[in-house]
């Protein structure tokens, strides 16, 4: 089958596989770092792609927002300090400000652009950027991390594009050593690893340079996503010390959240058993 020009398709070579929605480009734009383009579809409201691939849509961005949130906050003891790299859309800067127990939140995107057609494609994801404790820095995460104060952050997110372009030293060594540093004794990271069915082998190396980093432990959550290749994504967690993660269940219920509760929380740790085999030693 093949599609005319009403369909939006994402097709990725390298997995052989292609996801497509019915719709038009609104918006197209080069900027310094990306080319980001809005398309508005008729089932999934609007979708933003970078460099041809999805991003967010208004449909089903609270599956990605909440449980690259959710999860790692009420796994951490006291989460204050809050870091997320990349993340331009706001969504989980929005996710993460509805912890009271966060004080500060400070979302480093590479590309104001992001931002800015954010703000006006997405309003719904960015209603928290006036909170005051969140900070919006444009800047690249990678230097970000090498000149923050050492042992002054809780829970970092990376919350980035495919590991090519700007985001490419994002799932490398060094970075995950700069994150251990910036990250207190309890700290925590979790960073958006992609499909376990298309790029095991992708969530195998970033878990292998994480502990070689020097993260005491590292485990996956997951959670479908419609718009991604495959349509199931997922969060790698590392943790500075050892001794697994914590549950701090209390308020879990009481978040406004579409996906994200209890159950949800319990079941995102539960692994399938080609992973849990990949994942071993
Ligand atoms: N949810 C998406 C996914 O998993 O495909 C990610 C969405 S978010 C829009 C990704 C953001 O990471 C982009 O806005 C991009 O500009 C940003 N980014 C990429 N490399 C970066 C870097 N080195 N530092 C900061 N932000 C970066």
């Amino acid at each position: 089958m093949s599609l005319d020009n009403t369909w939006v398709s994402e097709a990725m070579d390298a997995t052989g596989t292609a996801f497509a929605l019915k719709g038009e480009r609104v918006h197209e734009e080069q900027t310094p770092y990306q080319k980001i383009e809005i398309f508005k579809t008729e089932t999934f409201g609007y979708l933003m792609t970078i460099d041809g691939c999805t991003m967010v849509s208004t449909r089903d961005n609270f599956l990605y927002h909440e449980m690259m949130s959710h999860p790692a906050l009420n796994s951490h003891p006291y989460p204050e300090t809050v870091v997320i790299v990349g993340g331009g859309d706001c969504g989980t800067l929005r996710e993460v400000l509805k912890h009271t127990e966060v004080k500060s939140a400070t979302q480093v995107e590479i590309d104001e652009r992001v931002t800015r057609l954010s703000e006006q494609y997405f309003p719904e994801l960015c209603d928290k950027n006036d909170d005051p404790r969140a900070t919006l820095f444009f800047g690249d995460g990678i230097q970000w991390m090498k000149d923050v104060a050492p042992g002054s952050v809780d829970v970092i997110i990376i919350d980035s594009t495919d590991p090519v372009g700007p985001a490419e030293g994002l799932f490398g060594l060094k970075f995950y050593r700069d994150c251990i540093k910036a990250l207190k004794p309890d700290g925590m990271l979790v960073q958006q690893s992609e499909s376990p069915l298309l790029h095991l082998t992708l969530i195998q190396d970033m878990h292998a340079a994480m502990k070689e980093a020097g993260f005491a432990e590292t485990t996956l959550l997951h959670f479908p996503q419609v718009i991604y290749p495959s349509g199931w994504w997922s969060g790698s967690i590392a943790l500075k010390k050892a001794g697994g993660l914590i549950e701090r269940l209390e308020h879990a219920e009481s978040l406004d959240t579409q996906y994200y509760n209890r159950d949800m929380h319990r079941a995102c740790f539960a692994l399938p058993n080609f992973v849990k085999k990949a994942l071993a030693g």
